[in-house]
């Protein structure tokens, strides 16, 4: 696929209209996925001109299939593991591509390793080359199984390295090491925000992240699967809080290169989770207990100090509202994937 004829055009797009406006060029790699998808919408909202990469592995094309028509929106099919090229100036790149639901990441683990570190160190070399700003998505994943609550940016994780997760916690954890370097040797302007479990509409229905499945699981009146006891506990962000969140940080004028969390404090268990579902759906559904996966974090709860005193940010959005809004969006969407569901369901038991 040809990059660079895609961000070519978008490229004479801009020039048409700058001047005018303070327009910046931005790439978005993963722009097809779930954060991704909200975050195009954001920023062309406030007028950017969007160059959207995506190699479509998690990512759905129904997510950006309405900015399709927007002048200052285009799509490149591209793997970052690839060198990117893109001509003309660039301002800012948002590097979210990385498959992020567990049995996803898996599926081949090698490629998401290089997804991340190949991914990354082409993304930065990018960002070198344009003088452009880099945030990297990093996640609550590189604290592991996290020996103490709340997470707090100084906690250096408990992570196994040989686990069926290190693909990606490690992966991880190296392009937060990238950007380091990158900024240390290079002077690249670089911001790692790393995001704990955030939900909502455009998440895939086959995504096999909590909140997905069991909304999906509930409005099917399938069995709502239950990994081990369900005490385990994670902390939910609804996607706009999220989005909010990762345009400050990217915009705030004085570099930031060490990691900042994002997420919502407020913990629950996958049980309470699985029971909140169950009621907002009405659902007929059964709660089945399934087994644990290998390495599956005990807790998650962010410490979001820094992002609240650097950014006055703060997530706004209850856990009930987000849940509402992302059943819509599922019950919207169920029709569609009705057929697909019995062999996702039929996969994980
Ligand atoms: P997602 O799977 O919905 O989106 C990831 C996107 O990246 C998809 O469109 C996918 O097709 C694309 N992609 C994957 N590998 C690629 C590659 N090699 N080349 C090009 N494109 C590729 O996941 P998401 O929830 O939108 O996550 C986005 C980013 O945020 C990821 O980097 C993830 O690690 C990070 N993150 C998300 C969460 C969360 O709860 N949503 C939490 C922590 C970190
Ligand atoms: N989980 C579950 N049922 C499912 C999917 C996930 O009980 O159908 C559990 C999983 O074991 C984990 C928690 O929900 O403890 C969050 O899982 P997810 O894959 O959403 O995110 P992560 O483990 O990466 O935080």
């Amino acid at each position: 696929m040809n990059v660079t004829a895609h961000v070519n055009q978008a490229r004479s797009e801009n020039e048409a209209s700058s001047g005018q406006t303070g327009a910046l060029r931005v790439l978005v790699t993963g722009g097809a996925g779930f954060v991704g998808s909200h975050l195009c919408r954001r920023l062309l909202a406030e007028g950017h001109v969007v160059l959207c990469l995506d190699n479509l592995l998690s990512g759905q094309m129904s997510n950006i299939h309405d900015l399709a028509a927007h002048d200052r929106f285009s799509f490149s099919r591209h793997d970052v593991i690839d060198p990117i090229s893109v001509e003309g100036p660039l301002d800012r790149i948002y590097n979210l591509a990385c498959p992020a639901s567990p049995p996803i990441y898996q599926r081949d683990p090698i490629h998401t390793f290089q997804t991340c570190i190949t991914g990354a160190t082409n993304v930065l070399t990018l960002a070198r080359q344009k003088g452009a700003r880099v945030l990297q998505a990093s996640t609550s994943e590189v604290y592991g199984d996290p020996m103490i609550s709340p997470q707090s940016e100084t906690y250096w994780g408990n992570v196994n390295t040989f686990g069926p997760r290190a693909c990606y916690d490690e992966g991880k954890r190296g392009a937060e090491t990238l950007c380091h370097d990158f900024h240390a040797q290079h002077g690249v302007d670089v911001r790692i925000p790393r995001i704990f479990n955030t939900y909502g509409p455009n998440m895939s229905p086959e995504d096999g992240r909590v909140i997905s499945n069991f909304v999906v699981q509930a409005l099917n009146d399938l069995d709502v699967t239950v990994m081990g006891d369900g005490t385990q506990t994670r902390s939910f962000c609804y996607i706009d809080d999220l989005v909010d969140g990762l345009l400050h940080f990217m915009e705030h004028p004085r570099p930031h290169p060490t990691p900042v969390n994002f997420g919502r404090p407020e913990e629950y268990t996958v049980l309470e989770i699985a029971q909140k579902v169950l009621e907002l759906t009405r659902s007929k559904s059964k709660i089945r207990f399934i087994d644990l996966p290998v390495d599956d974090p005990r807790q998650r709860k962010p410490d979001i100090s820094v992002a609240q005193s650097l950014l006055g940010w703060v997530p706004h959005t209850s856990l009930e509202h987000g849940l509402n809004r992302t059943v819509r969006y599922f019950q919207a969407t169920n029709d569609r994937s009705d057929a697909r569901l019995e062999t996702t369901q039929a996969r994980m038991l």
